[in-house]
């Protein structure tokens, strides 16, 4: 039987790719390999020509979702023998051709599962599957394969390898693939004795106290964004007298109480980007958002959801909108580093929320507008995503 040869450019890595072309090639019972390259990825496969054009359209029309497929090509290469179908080792390729993949805002299906008590991962603050989770900021080089990641530190307990390992499962071949049993941890610093983490960080926004948190693209200076005291201060002591600082809400239902919201921006906001949106304050936003301290003089205010899953639980628990800005002394990057973060941003937080997944590139946040008129998205600046 002739052998083909299929090769895939563009942001191919990290989003599933190589377990939708293995469930395909089952689909059309083919024999082959598919690998991850820093070309791309490159299948080789037996098949009638008949065959490899179903295989090959079925490709071209089913990515997976968060694929961005720049070139796809297919041509009859040297003849050769398949048994089964395989994922095969990545390797690196001639050119660096493929794209970096961002980081993904949580999926729904993790977010449900991370709020179900019968759930494995019920409060898991790192869930992620194939379709969600960090890769940009964790991938040291390519391809993107977990001992190429700061993910290669952690071994999955054998339940996560079973995920892993299963064809069936949606985390299968997923490199960020955690659960409690082999968890990244999370860990307090600015606090003694045995401290909850999610529960300190609750009572010290509560207190009207100032919180380092290392998120997904590097730390975060968060406080309660109810609080008018907890804001001055976050702005007295980070030096940011009158810059508009963003505000992350726990979900979309509690954001609309305080600002005037199209739908096109709401569907915006809980994508898998999940970008800062500029949009319109109301006259009394209904969860006591201190507007004025917030974007003083600007009707404007840029609001966000969790990406994180770790923000999304604190929020879930604090109820209520916060504080989130970039973690950094003026004029310097955003702090990615457990211990550079301590030293940098001891004075300006009261409790720091680390956790022990390192981060390769840190990222600010991507922000977006949308034009009054017409609703079209204009994108201010660019970086998750
Ligand atoms: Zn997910
Ligand atoms: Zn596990």
């Amino acid at each position: 039987m002739p052998t083909y040869y299929i090769h895939i450019k563009g942001i191919v890595q990290g989003v599933g790719f190589r377990p939708t072309i293995y469930r395909l090639a089952d689909k059309y019972q083919l024999k082959g390999t598919v690998s991850n390259t820093t070309d791309g990825v490159q299948i080789y496969f037996n098949a009638t020509a008949k065959k490899s054009s179903l295989f090959f359209n079925d490709i071209k029309s089913h990515p997976p979702s968060r694929a961005v497929v720049t070139s796809i090509e297919i041509q009859e290469t040297e003849k050769r023998e398949y048994e089964g179908f395989q994922i095969i080792d990545s390797h690196g390729g001639k050119d660096r051709s493929v794209l970096l993949t961002p980081d993904f805002a949580i999926c729904d299906e993790c977010r449900s599962e991370m709020y179900d008590s019968n759930n494995k991962r019920y409060h898991y603050p790192f869930i992620t599957c194939t379709l969600c989770g960090p890769r940009y900021s964790i991938i040291n080089a390519l391809p993107y394969d977990r001992p190429l990641t700061t993910m290669d530190t952690f071994n999955m307990c054998p339940d996560c390898q079973y995920e892993y390992d299963d064809i069936e499962d949606r985390r299968y071949f997923s490199q960020t693939n955690t659960c409690p049993e082999c968890s990244i941890k999370l860990s307090v610093s600015g606090q003694s004795g045995n401290v909850i983490p999610i529960s300190s960080v609750i009572q010290a926004w509560k207190q009207d106290l100032i919180v380092a948190i290392k998120g997904i693209g590097g730390y975060l200076l968060t406080c309660d964004a109810t609080s008018e005291h907890a804001i001055n201060k976050l702005r007295q002591k980070k030096n940011r007298p009158s810059k508009p600082l963003a505000v992350m809400y726990p979900d979309a239902a509690m954001l609309k109480k305080d600002l005037e919201i199209s739908s096109e921006a709401i569907s915006e906001l809980t994508n898998h980007v999940s970008p800062i949106v500029l949009t319109r304050s109301k006259k009394t936003p209904g969860t006591g958002m201190v507007k004025a301290a917030i974007a003083p003089g600007l009707n404007q205010i840029g609001v966000m959801v969790p990406y994180a899953p770790l923000m999304d639980l604190l929020l879930h628990h604090f109820k209520k909108p916060i504080i989130a800005t970039s973690g950094n002394l003026s004029g310097d990057p955003i702090e990615f580093r457990n211990d550079r973060a301590m030293d940098n941003l001891s004075e300006i937080a009261d409790l720091f929320l680390h956790n022990n997944r390192g981060i390769v590139v840190p990222q600010d946040d991507s922000l977006i507008a949308f034009s009054p008129r017409h609703h079209r998205k204009i994108i201010l600046r660019r970086s998750r995503g």
